[in-house]
């Protein structure tokens, strides 16, 4: 489906982005980060329902133990991130390796993200004031005052998400599998998982933020939330095709210029996946890319897509412990596409009964218990 986040993501291969969502740094700064006040935190009120119980959750996940415990399990996947895009046959045309730049309008924001980013741990990433060469590069498509900029290496891109669905499918297709367009369910019986229709030795649930009923049909507890974002594209005739990721932090907001279209995204909505879009969103982005000057003119199209997010802010990764022949790899929040391939790499080592060489104790769905759940 291509409406589902991987398809619309910022294409971002984010290996600095260690520690978890779930901190006492996000919530101290919630309020001033508020949809409302110009921020892309949204907590929409018909959402309530839904993101309250979530937000219990993240709470506790906020404590500094465990968010210290978070960030070790994160840290020990995003080194892996990048390296595990390189093995892909395709990455040569596919992955780019020029790191991203942050950037701030703002002089006080930009002393202070600065501070706060040259003093963080960013695992495997680098980070440094960009280079009067890298500025020079951002203003020629950039006409807003910039008043700080750092440049990050060790990060990545992907060039294009089209290219990559469609070089994911043809792997697929050469080693002898099937694509099937369905949407499947799970019933669970002897123990073991069964897709009805479907003969199967192994399932595996990857169905982003649907995961949950899914896996809940084996007696798992999934609380996961959908963190909407949006994005809004143009063709990309006047956005230099070698210039990485922009990250213009004090608007929240990421630019990025894929093969033939240069796209905005922001947002963090938190809600049911099916509720209907918003369409301040994308006026915003709008305004926002106008107010910049970017050399980005309409028409534009407009997306939304929900990241799969669990409260704690890391992956479910593992092997059922309430069906044996069940394995699960979703919730893997704003850092869905940057972990793929290494999700990918341990989900086939348990398929295949070796060793994953992370330990995955940090990702089993366990932590939150059976149905009903725990915090
Ligand atoms: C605006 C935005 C920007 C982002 N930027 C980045 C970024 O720069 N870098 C990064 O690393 N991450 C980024 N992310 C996060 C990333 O996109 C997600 O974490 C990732 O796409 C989740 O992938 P997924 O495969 O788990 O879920 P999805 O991409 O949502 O895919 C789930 C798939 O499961 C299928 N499915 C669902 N239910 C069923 C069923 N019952 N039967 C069969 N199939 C089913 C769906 O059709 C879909 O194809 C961003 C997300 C957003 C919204």
């Amino acid at each position: 489906m291509r409406n589902a986040a991987s398809w619309g993501n910022a294409g971002h291969i984010a290996t600095e982005q260690v520690a978890p969502l779930a901190s006492m740094a996000s919530l101290r700064s919630a309020w001033r980060r508020r949809f409302a006040a110009g921020g892309a935190l949204d907590l929409p009120v018909h959402g309530v329902r839904t993101w309250l119980p979530f937000a219990l959750r993240f709470l506790a996940a906020a404590r500094p133990d465990r968010f210290r415990a978070g960030g070790d399990a994160l840290r020990a996947l995003l080194a892996e991130a990048l390296p595990a895009w390189q093995r892909a046959p395709w990455a040569g045309q596919l992955v780019k390796t020029e790191g991203h730049f942050v950037i701030w309008g703002d002089t006080a924001q930009a002393a202070a993200g600065k501070a706060v980013w040259l003093s963080a741990d960013i695992g495997t990433a680098r980070v440094d004031d960009a280079a009067p060469q890298d500025i020079a590069r951002i203003r020629a498509v950039i006409p807003a005052p910039i008043a700080g900029a750092l440049r990050f290496t060790g990060t990545g891109q992907i060039s294009d998400l089209d290219l990559l669905a469609a070089a994911l499918e043809n792997d697929i297709l050469q080693q002898g599998g099937q694509i099937l367009r369905e949407t499947g369910t799970l019933i669970l019986e002897q123990g073991q998982a069964r897709v009805p229709g479907h003969e199967a030795d192994l399932v595996l649930v990857t169905a982003g933020v649907h995961s949950k009923p899914l896996v809940e049909r084996a007696g798992h507890h999934a609380p996961i939330v959908a963190e909407r974002g949006y994005h809004i594209r143009a063709v990309a005739d006047h956005w230099p095709a070698d210039l990485p990721p922009i990250v213009f932090e004090d608007r929240s907001m990421i630019v990025t210029r894929y093969a033939d279209t240069v796209q905005a995204a922001s947002f963090v909505e938190l809600g049911r996946p099916d509720a209907p879009p918003d369409p301040r969103k994308w006026e915003r982005l709008e305004h926002r890319v106008t107010e910049l000057g970017l050399p980005m003119r309409p028409p534009f199209t407009r997306w939304m897509g929900a990241r799969p997010t669990l409260p704690d802010y890391l992956p479910a990764i593992g092997r059922s412990r309430r069906a044996a022949n069940l394995l699960y790899a979703f919730g893997h929040q704003h850092l869905g596409l940057t972990l793929a391939p290494i999700t990918a790499e341990l989900v086939a080592a348990l398929a295949n009964e070796t060793h994953p060489h992370i330990d995955l104790t940090p990702f089993d769905l366990e932590r939150f218990g059976g149905k009903g759940g725990r915090a």
